[in-house]
């Protein structure tokens, strides 16, 4: 089953910028996908047309076999994590998790529950006190993982999630992705620069370039045939 479907896609910016230029991909259920290319080719905009916080120009855009081109971002079924990590940072570990749950007025036993299981596979158990500023890098990242986590999303996304971590962290917070993504068993579409990032973490490689998409191939493919 094809979980999320890119048909013809495209994005012109009000500026008239073909951003995106018909784009094509087929995503399966549970697969982990890596949009990947230089600074500007488009990765970006077409995540967040897939979120829904971009128009998309034309085209059609398929979540679950529902077309959603004018569904609302958070009745998409999909979480987003952001670059910055976007916490609120006067809020502790466990209101950031538990903040969008709350909206939805989900009850706070049940809040509560999602909130504590997310914090165990995430490590945070000890943090949830504590306010953004007071954990390390690697936890903040956590922590935005954490509050994707706790809406059971079909499908997460991801925006160069590791860009402000440093080297050492990032390459252990690759594993802890990969292995988040096999546990949760959802699908995960992540957006890098980084192609050591995608070569190791991709079910499947979307290359994007000048806002078309180059190659999609599994990461021995592109390793066989460079
Ligand atoms: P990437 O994520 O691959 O770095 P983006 O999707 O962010 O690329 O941007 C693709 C292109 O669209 C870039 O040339 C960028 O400058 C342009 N762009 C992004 N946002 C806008 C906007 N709001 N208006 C006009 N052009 C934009
Ligand atoms: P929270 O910020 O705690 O996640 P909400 O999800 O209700 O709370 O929405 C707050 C902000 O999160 C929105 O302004 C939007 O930027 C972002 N957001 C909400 N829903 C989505 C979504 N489905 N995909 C991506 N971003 C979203």
């Amino acid at each position: 089953m094809s979980n999320v479907t890119l048909t013809n896609i495209c994005k012109s910016y009000s500026n008239g910028f073909n951003a995106v230029k018909n784009v094509n991909i087929d995503i399966q259920d549970k697969e982990f996908v890596v949009l990947v290319g230089p600074s500007g080719c488009g990765k970006s905009t077409t995540l967040r047309m897939i979120a829904g916080l971009e128009e998309i120009s034309s085209g059609e855009l398929h979540i679950g076999n529902r077309l959603v081109n004018d569904v609302d971002p958070k009745d998409r079924d999909i979480a987003m994590v952001f670059q910055n990590y976007a916490l609120y940072p006067h809020l502790s570990v466990y209101d950031n998790m538990a903040f969008a749950l709350k909206l939805r007025k989900m009850p706070k036993d049940e809040i509560d529950k999602k909130v504590k299981e997310a914090a165990k596979i995430l490590d945070l158990e000890k943090v949830l006190d504590r306010k953004p500023k007071a954990l390390s890098g690697g936890q903040r990242q956590r922590v935005a993982l954490g509050r994707a986590i706790v809406r059971n999303p079909q499908v997460f996304l991801m925006d160069e999630p590791l860009s402000n971590l440093d080297a050492k962290l990032r390459t252990s917070m690759r594993t802890e992705i990969s292995k988040l993504h096999k546990s949760l068993g959802t699908t995960f579409i992540y957006v890098t620069h980084d192609q050591v990032e995608a070569m190791t973490m991709a079910d499947r490689i979307v290359v994007m370039k000048d806002g078309i998409v180059q190659q999609i191939a599994t990461p021995q493919e592109i390793y066989d045939h460079p």
